[in-house]
């Protein structure tokens, strides 16, 4: 059983990675460094081609990509709310779900723009974990002094929020934009199907 790739005879055949069928080498192709039979490349371009991304599709992506996006926001903001700590790393749950709310939107397509649709949604989710937080404290302060129980949408809210949410930034957003967008990205990723 030592048959090392050196010692194999040139004009063998070859089993196809996909269904197994064994071939004389000149009928058959590679796709991703694996033999195949030209059967199976038939069903390969075929399959690629299908999965490739109909524009119809985008509008339903961007809104499950925001719904999963929304979602670990308000996770990420429940706990900072509940536990007064800012956990960054939930990041990756806002960047993970906006890419599955992409894919599932998309309806199983992958690729395409669909990466990029699904890091612009965990960016939203990023911005409104920061906003929900922010309107935690400001409410709490206001309440505090003697003010009026505001909503986190109250237009008051929003105005100082909007107005220092530049301060609000620190230097591990970079991190957490970082780590969101490369799990938002990964989901939707499609397949590369190399042909030779
Ligand atoms: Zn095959």
């Amino acid at each position: 059983m030592d048959e090392g790739i050196s010692e194999r005879d040139p004009f063998a055949d070859v089993a196809c990675a996909l269904c197994g069928a064994t071939q004389a080498p000149t009928q058959m192709a590679t796709a991703n460094g694996h033999p195949v039979c030209l059967p199976c490349l038939d069903d390969l371009k075929r399959e690629t081609k299908a999965s490739q991304v109909s524009s119809a599709v985008i509008p339903t992506a961007v809104v499950g990509g925001l719904i999963g996006a929304l979602l670990g926001a308000s996770v990420w903001g429940g706990i900072a709310i509940a536990t007064d700590v800012e956990i960054g790393y939930i990041a990756v749950l806002v960047g993970f779900l906006s890419g599955v709310g992409v894919k599932l939107g998309a309806r199983g397509a992958l690729g395409g723009p669909l990466p990029m649709v699904a890091a612009a949604c965990s960016l939203v989710g990023l911005v409104a974990a920061k906003y929900l937080i922010a309107a935690h404290i400001v409410t709490k302060a206001v309440a505090e002094q003697g003010g009026p129980s505001l909503g986190y949408l109250d237009s008051q809210v929003v105005t100082i929020i909007t107005e220092n949410f530049g301060s609000l930034l620190g230097i591990f957003d970079i991190l957490w934009v970082v780590l969101a967008v490369g799990a938002a990205m990964r989901v939707p990723a499609g397949q590369h199907v190399n042909v030779q």
